[in-house]
């Protein structure tokens, strides 16, 4: 028998299970799909929020420990695996203007490098920016990483560790008898565990609200377009009127990315891949003509405030849940997962639980 067995095999759910197999613990990890192949196959990989002063301390906490741990964790997934996920500090130059006082004071307060830069100062930082930029926020410690490199890391890694993964198992049911977890259901087959924690993304809510738990948590489309450039083109991910340019190592440009409340569906509209492609080229008019190599959309696991859910269900012994973690999910892993092992096992938790907890606003 399994001491935890885990439903979705996504950043969620695949680091959460490295964490309890680092401490002795036996794990089963059950995707539906294919590992990583949802939102975490589809996301930025920027290691920081966009506009970080937005949210509550609740995130920039989270955001905070994944931004001092990545660099370690890839280095022992390349270790491990031979796979680069291509981490790099290229940091974020904010064209908004509109909330520089308070963008200012919060890094001020959580001591974190943030510089406004005006005159030539923005063009000097990034030269591809359009010309008229005159003004820009600046963080230089943001990193990103390539999201498909880190699913096929992940991938590898479970197979050198003692975690048990079956793809293609999509959980039916979670078995309860007095208010205690008994396992799984995958259709007619049952998996056994004392311990099971709800890593389902997008679906979380859905499965949560069959365990009677009501959360925020709801699908939220983003579709994005990958421009082909040349290396060197664009050296900083630039932001804009919530429009975002990440420049790849081989020279690739991601332009991200829409926000849609439209259900489970992952269509591709002909409209956002021409409103993506000008929002670049406003950014920056020398990426006009670069063809599109590719256009795709993920679904987030949005919630209100995108302050994550991640404790036990207050009435059922050993269901667990980490989900909802809305734009940040790939920044705030690493320190979701630890604080979702920290409960399972019963250590000390890295950070206050009632600030994600089921009580808590999210
Ligand atoms: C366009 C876009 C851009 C983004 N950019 C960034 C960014 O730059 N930085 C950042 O930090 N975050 C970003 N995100 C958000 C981030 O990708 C997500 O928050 C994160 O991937 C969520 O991970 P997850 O493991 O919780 O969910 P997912 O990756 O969706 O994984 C959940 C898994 O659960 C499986 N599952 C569901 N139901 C069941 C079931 N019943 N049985 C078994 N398995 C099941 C699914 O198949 C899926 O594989 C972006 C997201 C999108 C879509």
């Amino acid at each position: 028998m399994a001491d935890c067995i885990i439903v979705g095999a996504g950043i969620s759910g695949v680091l959460t299970a490295l964490e309890l197999e680092r401490a002795g613990a036996k794990v089963i990890l059950l995707e539906r799909a294919e590992v990583g192949s949802e939102s975490s196959w589809a996301g930025g990989g920027i290691i920081s929020p966009l506009y970080p002063w937005r949210y509550p301390d609740a995130v920039t906490e989270l955001a905070r420990y994944g931004q001092q741990h990545y660099p370690s964790l890839l280095d022992t997934l390349q270790l491990e695996t031979g796979i680069d996920p291509q981490y790099q500090k290229s940091g974020l130059l904010i064209l908004d203007q509109d909330e520089k006082q308070q963008a200012i004071k919060w890094a001020e307060k959580n001591n974190i490098e943030l510089q406004a830069l005006s005159g030539n100062l923005p063009l000097e930082c990034e030269p591809a920016l359009n010309s008229q930029t005159k003004n820009a926020l600046w963080m230089p410690q943001v990193a990103q990483l390539r999201n498909p490199r880190l699913v096929k890391a992940m991938r590898a890694v479970i197979n050198s560790r003692r975690i048990t993964l079956h793809e293609q198992a999509a959980v039916s049911g979670v078995r309860i008898k007095n208010n205690k977890v008994q396992g799984v259901s995958v259709g007619e087959k049952h998996f056994e565990a004392d311990n099971v924690l709800i890593t389902g993304g997008a679906w979380s809510g859905q499965i949560l609200k069959q365990l009677k738990i009501e959360t925020t948590i709801q699908p939220v489309k983003g579709q994005m377009i990958l421009l082909k450039g040349t290396p060197g083109l664009v050296q900083r991910i630039v932001l804009s009127a919530g429009r975002y340019i990440i420049p790849r190592q081989d020279g690739r440009i991601l332009v991200g990315s829409t926000l849609e409340y439209t259900g489970f569906k992952k269509e591709l509209t002909n409209n956002a891949k021409e409103e993506l492609y000008q929002s670049a080229i406003e950014m920056m008019p020398l990426l006009s003509g670069l063809p599109i190599e590719h256009h795709w959309a993920g679904l987030r696991p949005g919630s209100d405030n995108g302050v994550p859910y991640i404790g036990e269900h207050p009435d059922v012994q050993g269901l667990f849940f980490n989900a909802g973690h809305f734009r940040n999910g790939v920044v705030l892993g690493p320190a979701c997962a630890r604080q979702a092992a920290d409960i399972i096992l019963k250590r000390e938790p890295l950070l206050n639980p009632l600030d994600y907890s089921i009580e808590a606003e999210h």
